[in-house]
């Protein structure tokens, strides 16, 4: 009984998430559905990466998810870009209602890509679908090698890991090649970038990627 309601639960998702996908299309955005645990680094990396995007032409829009505030919406605000902040109340992903209702509200002002920034979890986003061309995970270094094969499904349902905060690599034991190796394990096309939005390093590596994905 449990199964059949979760599994009609999904259905209605996707099917709103169909919808917000032609409409993503008719607006011609891409949008990235950026996921990871609480505390990893989504909004520094969104920050990083919206002023080089802004720095070749590109505008960006955000959709914030969060249980609660405004903290991250306004620092992306700051970077005068157009956010809408969703706050799930309690619900610790976004779902495809969630983000329909959230662009009615979003003024494009020219964006051509747009993020979707996921409550922080690393469970439950990376079962909800919600139009998105792509998912990308972020994962910092202070989280271990065992993530992966703690919680496959966000790296299985990735197209793109973003391994954040390498700075602090010499203060840790993480075996960064293990950790690749075990990811690559889950997902054989996991595209891998190191990055450190305190340095700098591989951001620029990773939004020529980005870049590609855009016309
Ligand atoms: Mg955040
Ligand atoms: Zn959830």
């Amino acid at each position: 009984m449990k199964i059949k309601i979760v599994r009609s639960i999904l259905e209605a998702n996707d099917r709103i998430a169909e919808e917000n996908r032609l409409l993503f299309k008719e607006k011609g955005l891409f949008v990235v559905n950026l996921m990871s645990g609480p505390g990893a680094g989504k909004t520094s990396v969104l920050v990083e990466t919206i002023k080089r995007l802004k720095e070749k032409g590109v505008q960006s829009a955000v959709i914030e998810g969060d249980i609660e505030g405004t903290e991250d919406a306004d620092r992306i605000s700051a970077l005068e870009v157009p956010v809408v902040q969703i706050n799930t109340g309690g619900a610790c992903h976004l779902d495809a209602n969630m983000v329909r209702q959230a662009v009615q509200d979003l003024e494009l002002n020219g964006a051509k890509i747009l993020f979707i920034e996921n409550v922080g979890n690393l469970v439950c986003p990376a079962e909800f679908y919600v139009g998105e061309d792509m998912k990308v995970m972020v994962l910092s270094v202070t989280e271990g090698e065992d993530k992966p094969t703690k919680y496959p499904l966000m790296f299985r349902e990735s197209k793109t890991l973003l391994i954040n905060k390498i700075d602090l690599l010499p203060y840790l034991d993480l075996d960064l090649e293990k950790l690749k190796n075990t990811a690559s394990k889950i997902n054989p096309s996991l595209k891998m970038f190191d990055i450190s939005c305190k340095t700098g390093k591989g951001i620029d590596k990773w939004v020529d990627y980005l870049l590609e994905f855009i016309n």
